[in-house]
C-alpha cells in the first residue's frame, strides 16, 4: 500500500526516480500525518555499495552532522549534531541517504508520539488513532514511501510498538549490536537504536551494515553472525527444528480480546504448518514494567541533568546559576519528561530508605538468569507486541499508567539485553495493524532475523 520504497524496488530505479517518488510522497502524506519534522536536501551519495540509492529516514535524537537533533524539545530546539552517528557513518558509507529527521515523543519518553513539540504523528492507515511511539514518525516513514529503512531508538519497545501499530517490521538488536555513539541518551543501560522498515530482509541487510565494534562504545561488539547477512541467501534457510515458547495464560499481563484471539489463531496457525510450538510462563513478566520504570527513570534522571541552560539546552542569562538552570528547564522540558525527572530525582536520593533501585538491579540480574534458562530450552518467545491494538488519538494522553501499560511486553527484552523483532501479521475487524513479537536469547540476532524471515514467508 501506499507505494512502499522496498529495497528490491530500488534495485531497479534510478536515485532520480527515487527521490521523485519520494518528494510527491511528502507532499501526499507529510503535512496529513506529520512525519517528518524537517526534510533534509539530499543529493545522490557517490559512495556507491551495498545500500547504494537507499533512502534512510533518522529519528531527532540521532546525530547526523551539523543537522538539529532535537529529540522532539524545546530545550534542544536549536541543537545541531556535532558529529554523525556511528551508524549513520556506517550507512552513508555504503550508499545510503537520509530524507530528514522524523517526529517522535520528547526525549523518547512516551508511547504515542503525542509527547512531542511539534505536534502528534497520526496512524497514516487511519489518522484517528496514534501512530505509536516513541518512534511514531519512524514508522509512518516507512508505510508512507518516504523512507526504506527508519532509524529509530528502543529503551522500553519505541521501535516495536509503534511498528506493530504502523503494520511495519521493527527490529531491536541485542544490546551493543549497533553502537550508541551519535544516539542521545535517555537510560543507557537499556537505550538501543533499532530499524523499521518494509520486510526482515531489508533490515537484515542494514543491520549488516551499521553492526560493529565502535571504540567510542565500549558496549558495542562485531557480530560475524550478523555481518554475513548482508549477502545472505535467506530463501535457503530452514529452521524447522527451532522451538517457539508461546503464552496461554494472560491473567497477569492482561490483554483485549482482539489480540488474544489473533493471537490464538496465530498460534493455530503455526501448529497446522508444523512449527514446534511449547506453552511457557514468561517468568517474572508483569514485574517487567515496574522494573523498567526505576531503572529507566533513574538513569533518566542522570542523563538528563546536562540540560542546565548552560552547556546545553535553552540558554538564557537572566540571574544566578540556580535561576538560569531553572528557567532553562522549566520552559524547555515538557511534563512527561519533567515526571520521569522527579521519578528518577527521588529513586536514586541519597537517604532514601527502600532502596529501590538498588533493588531493581538485583531484579534485573535475577530476569536474566531466568531467561537464561528459558532461552536454553526454547529458541524463541512469541507474544504479542502490545497488550491492544493502536488506541486514538488524545485518548491516554493524560493518563500516564494507561500509556505506560502499552509497553508490558515490550520492556522485559530492554532489561535482559535480548533482540525482540515486531512482525506485521494480524488485523483488527477495524482494518488497524496488530504486531507480535519475537524474542531470542542474547546475541541470537542473526537467528532471529532469519527465523522472523521465514515466518513472514511462510504467514505473511
Ligand atoms: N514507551 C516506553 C516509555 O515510555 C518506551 C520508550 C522507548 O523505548 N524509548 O518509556
Amino acid at each position: 500500500m501506499m507505494n512502499r520504497i522496498t529495497f528490491d524496488g530500488i534495485k531497479e530505479k534510478s536515485f532520480k526516480s527515487i527521490s521523485k517518488h519520494i518528494n510527491e510522497n511528502i507532499k501526499k502524506n507529510n503535512s496529513k500525518f506529520n512525519i517528518l519534522i524537517e526534510k533534509f536536501n539530499y543529493d545522490k551519495n557517490p559512495n556507491g555499495g551495498l545500500l547504494e540509492n537507499v533512502p534512510i529516514t533518522i529519528k531527532d535524537n540521532i546525530f547526523y552532522k551539523n543537522h538539529i537533533a532535537s529529540c522532539a524539545s524545546n530545550i534542544l530546539k536549536n541543537y545541531r549534531a556535532p558529529y554523525s552517528a556511528y551508524v549513520v557513518e556506517k550507512l552513508l558509507g555504503e550508499g545510503a541517504f537520509i530524507v530528514g529527521r522524523t517526529n517522535m515523543d520528547e526525549f523518547a519518553m512516551g508511547s504515542s508520539t503525542e509527547y512531542s513539540i511539534y505536534g502528534p504523528t497520526k496512524n497514516p492507515i487511519d489518522p484517528k488513532f496514534v501512530a505509536g511511539g516513541s518512534s511514531g514518525g519512524a514508522a509512518a516513514s516507512i508505510i508512507t514511501g518516504i523512507a526504506s529503512i527508519a532509524l529509530g531508538s528502543d529503551t522500553g519497545g519505541s521501535i516495536r510498538q509503534p511498528a506493530a501499530f504502523c503494520g511495519a517490521v521493527g527490529y531491536k538488536p541485542t544490546y551493543g549490536v549497533f553502537s550508541r555513539r551519535g544516539l542521545v541518551a535517555f537510560s543507557s543501560s537499556l537505550d538501543q537504536i533499532g530499524i523499521i522498515g518494509n520486510n526482515v530482509g531489508d533490515i537484515a541487510k542494514s543491520a549488516a551494515v551499521m553492526n560493529g565494534k565502535d571504540p567510542h562504545d565500549l558496549s558495542s561488539y562485531l557480530d560475524r553472525e550478523l555481518k554475513h547477512l548482508a549477502e545472505y541467501d535467506f530463501d535457503s534457510y530452514e529452521g524447522e527444528r527451532k522451538i517457539i515458547g508461546v503464552i496461554h495464560d494472560f491473567s497477569d499481563t492482561p490483554i483485549s480480546k482482539e489480540i488474544e484471539n489473533s493471537y490464538k489463531k496465530l498460534i493455530s496457525e503455526l501448529n497446522k504448518m508444523n512449527y514446534e510450538v511449547v506453552s511457557i510462563f514468561p517468568p517474572f513478566l508483569e514485574y517487567s514494567l515496574p522494573l523498567y520504570h526505576i531503572l529507566a527513570n533513574a538513569e533518566a534522571a542522570s542523563n538528563l541533568s546536562r540540560y542546565d541552560g548552560l552547556k546545553y539546552g535553552l540558554s538564557n542569562n537572566e540571574g544566578n546559576y540556580f535561576e538560569r538552570v531553572k528557567k532553562a528547564r522549566t520552559e524547555g522540558f515538557g511534563r512527561e519528561v519533567k515526571r520521569r525527572i522527579l521519578a528518577g530525582t527521588l529513586i536514586t536520593s541519597e537517604g532514601y530508605d527502600i532502596d529501590l533501585y538498588k533493588k531493581a538491579q538485583k531484579l534485573r540480574v535475577l530476569l536474566k538468569k531466568n531467561y537464561d534458562v528459558l532461552f536454553s530450552t526454547v529458541n524463541f518467545v512469541l507474544m504479542p507486541t502490545t497488550p491492544t491494538s493502536p488506541f486514538k488519538l488524545g485518548e491516554k494522553i493524560n493518563d500516564p499508567i494507561a500509556m505506560y501499560n502499552n509497553d508490558a511486553f515490550t520492556t522485559i527484552a530492554n532489561i535482559i539485553g535480548s533482540c525482540a523483532i515486531s512482525l506485521p501479521l494480524g488485523t483488527t475487524s477495524g482494518g488497524l495493524p496488530i504486531g507480535f513479537q519475537l524474542m531470542a536469547a542474547p546475541k541470537e540476532d542473526a537467528e532471529l532475523l532469519k527465523f522472523s524471515y521465514k515466518l513472514m514467508k511462510d504467514l505473511g
